[in-house]
């Protein structure tokens, strides 16, 4: 969050929408879910509505310059407080007891109301989730609790039921697009492509525009390509090795390749190159999509697909790997 408020925020105005009449009206529920995956602006979105709801001016927007405005910029509101759990995997019953249920009834120390934020509210166990349902159920009139989840199916019915749900859905490329050269001043041709790999997620734009390391994986997975013909299998598989161990992550890296195969399978259908992700790889992207087949490039794109599943499910890298590549040798 900084000082432009709900300004800064890329897309989801249906929600800022929803959160701004609310606090105009003064229509506000003891407890909202904020979904969405991670990445989506969930934690953004609760600390500006939270932010607003505290504003000593009490507009559309938080004013970022009272008092209450100032202490949620710096995360030194005392009446919004952000629940933090211990072990990574696990909100336990003791850390929502000591710091929600055992101090709700505490009034607010300056504010209107007494904000509670539960991120990653789906790692509650069962017992925390119970012991906040009461809270829930019968909150102090100033009480207010978000919920953040990537996976509200993790968390009880009866909580569920309760809560003011909103949801936060990808963002359009195109604003992805223009927040990348807008506020992470990425050159236009990388923009486009971290958009597309973004998959209108902000989150995952941000960590695909900061430092060069997507810049680098995008390029050496074009240069992977080209070379597959040159290389043998086994020389490619161990290439991917060394960037995947770089990042830990090879979703990246098949997700980069998807993009890539798209293009050409674009290309080859439409001959247009407007819409085209590597457009600035636009010859090689012409090669292959004139020694491919559109039969070729399916089976390439559900291989790619395939791969990505099997290594969810802990199957052997270096075989899903060969196995992959195989495949797109065989296709090209
Ligand atoms: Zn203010």
């Amino acid at each position: 969050m900084d000082e432009r408020g709900f300004a800064a925020v890329v897309g989801h105005n249906d929600i800022i929408e929803h959160l701004q009449n609310a606090t105009k009206s003064g229509k506000i529920s003891h407890a909202y879910l904020f979904t969405g995956e991670p990445g989506s602006g969930k934690k953004l979105m609760a600390t500006l509505f939270a932010t607003l709801l505290q504003c000593e001016k009490g507009r559309a927007n938080p004013c970022m310059k009272c008092a209450s405005c100032k202490k949620a910029l710096s995360q030194n509101h005392p009446d919004i407080i952000m629940i933090t759990h211990e072990k990574q995997n696990v909100i336990t019953v003791s850390e929502i007891r000591e710091q929600l249920v055992n101090t709700v009834d505490i009034k607010p120390y300056e504010s209107r109301y007494k904000i509670y934020i539960v991120n990653e509210a789906e790692k509650m166990n069962p017992q925390a989730q119970n012991a906040l349902l009461k809270t829930i159920e019968e909150p102090p009139a100033y009480a207010i609790i978000m919920l953040l989840a990537s996976n509200p199916d993790a968390l009880l019915s009866t909580i569920l039921s309760r809560c003011v749900r909103l949801n936060l859905k990808t963002v359009s490329d195109k604003d992805v697009r223009e927040y990348l050269i807008n506020e992470m001043h990425l050159p236009d041709y990388e923009a486009e492509v971290a958009a597309a790999f973004a998959q209108g997620n902000i989150g995952r734009a941000q960590e695909a525009a900061s430092g060069d390391t997507f810049a680098n994986l995008a390029h050496r997975t074009v240069q992977i390509i080209k070379d597959i013909d040159k290389l043998q299998i086994y020389e490619i598989v161990e290439v991917v090795k060394e960037i995947s161990a770089e990042k830990n992550n090879i979703d990246d890296f098949l997700d980069i390749l998807l993009l890539w195969f798209r293009d050409v399978l674009l290309y080859k259908a439409t001959r247009e190159t407007d819409n085209l992700v590597f457009r600035r790889e636009l010859s090689e992207i012409r090669r292959e999509a004139s020694v491919c087949s559109y039969e070729g490039l399916q089976e390439i794109i559900d291989s790619i697909e395939k791969a990505k599943t099997r290594l969810h499910a802990n199957v052997n890298f270096d075989l899903t790997l060969e196995l992959l590549f195989l495949t797109i040798a065989e296709n090209m």
